[in-house]
């Protein structure tokens, strides 16, 4: 049995866009060949026949790319394939070889697809379904479904070559990362925020990060925990960038002249503000937040509005509806969550009040503000800014 060429990705939503399309696969393409560029930079991502083909480099690991291009947005699924010549003989052959490979101590039923594309080969696709059919019957005694089988072994035949392939990954769904234009990601280092941001990605949002760093309080090690995470972020739209704010200016600043009770709230309209301004200079569309409904104090109704007030730009919060149990089941699909529960601060947690305000008024909030020069923190913070590009 050769080992497999190549993996074949089947593209998703893309039929919806019509008039889009071209661009919708331009952008696929482009994400594909980022996300397998970390792992192989020698793979080639092309895209014949309103499919995406990714060429490996010999040793490389089918499966594991495989998955890769099945967690890009977009793919709704992707399988490792076999390139063979238009040999009918070696075709019969080699499909029969890889359903015994693949498919070892199955005893589910199976069909054999054929798909053929360039309809100059000499047999037609049910006699040659049928020779592999029996070929796969006499070697592994399975029983045979056509409609809706459990194995598939899948062959398509175009002008030059042939797939074969014996599994599909089950793709994550969605839009091309970057078909809905830029948002900026307000990236902590906590479970949600990195959540929240794939969701967006799903569809069809590129990324830009903002982090709010305290040192020396907070230590180096969050720094280093939220760059882990962007880079997780990262490879699905080919790069990004990360804005590391330094925040204990406006932190000593609230500690030190405003009523403790309103220290998160305070803490949080700086936030938007500066995340609004950054989006407004990068030309996002939207901001984005892990922020969910009533799971801290902060995130009452009430108090998403009065963050929301703040800027005209508009808030994404793909976890509003989120239990918790469902946010972490997707962090740990992505790989986010053990980086996510390193037991390392964050800024929110310093010089938290005993009794935070689960409800404020916007009055309260402006009079606490009207003790702080708010334009000049926030453009101080905006200018010692620091960017990571990843
Ligand atoms: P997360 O797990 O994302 O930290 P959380 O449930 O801990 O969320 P909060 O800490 O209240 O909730 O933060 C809500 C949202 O505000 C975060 O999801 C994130 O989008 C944003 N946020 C909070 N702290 C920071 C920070 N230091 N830098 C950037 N964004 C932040
Ligand atoms: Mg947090």
């Amino acid at each position: 049995m050769p080992a497999y060429n190549f993996v074949l990705v089947r593209p998703g939503e893309l039929w919806l866009k019509g008039k889009n399309r071209n661009d919708f696969v331009r952008r696929l393409r482009r994400n594909l060949a980022s996300s397998v560029e970390a792992l192989y930079p020698e793979a080639r991502v092309f895209s014949p026949y309103g499919r995406f083909m990714v060429e490996l480099p010999p040793d490389a690991n089918a499966q594991k790319v495989a998955e890769i291009c099945a967690a890009t947005p977009g793919v709704s699924s992707a399988s490792p394939v076999l390139r063979l010549q238009n040999d009918p003989e070696l075709i019969v052959q080699t499909a029969v070889a890889l359903a015994q490979e693949e498919w070892a101590g199955e005893t589910a039923p199976f069909a054999a697809k054929v798909k053929r594309v360039w309809k100059g080969f000499p047999i037609d696709s049910p006699t040659l379904s049928r020779q592999i059919g029996e070929g796969i019957i006499r070697a592994m005694n399975l029983p045979v479904q056509l409609v809706h089988p459990v194995l598939e072994l899948g062959v398509e035949i175009q002008d030059s070559c042939t797939y074969l392939f014996a599994r599909r990954i089950r793709g994550v769904g969605g839009l091309p990362v970057g078909s809905a234009g830029r948002v900026m990601l307000l990236l902590s280092g906590g479970i949600d925020s990195p959540v929240a941001g794939a969701l967006a990605q799903k569809r069809g949002c590129e990324l830009d990060a903002v982090y709010f760093h305290s040192p020396p309080l907070i230590g180096e090690q969050s720094l280093e925990k939220v760059e882990r995470l962007a880079k997780i972020l990262s490879p699905c739209q080919g790069g990004l960038r990360l804005h590391v704010v330094y925040f204990t200016a406006i932190q000593h600043a609230i500690h030190k002249l405003c009523n403790e009770r309103f220290t998160v709230l305070l803490y949080r309209r700086f936030m938007y503000r500066i995340a609004a301004e950054l989006a407004s200079n990068r030309h996002c569309l939207a901001l984005c937040t892990g922020e969910n409904l009533g799971q801290v104090a902060s995130q009452t109704i009430e108090n998403l509005r009065l963050v929301d007030r703040l800027t005209p730009m508009l808030t994404l919060r793909p976890l509003c509806t989120y239990d918790k149990l469902e946010t972490i089941e997707i962090a740990r699909k992505m790989g986010s969550f053990e980086i996510s529960t390193l037991p390392y601060d964050d800024c929110c947690t310093l010089f938290m009040p005993k009794n935070p305000a689960t409800r404020a008024t916007e009055e309260e909030l402006a009079a606490e503000e009207a003790k702080l020069e708010v334009e000049a923190l926030v453009s101080e913070a905006i200018e010692k800014m620091e960017v990571i590009v990843l």
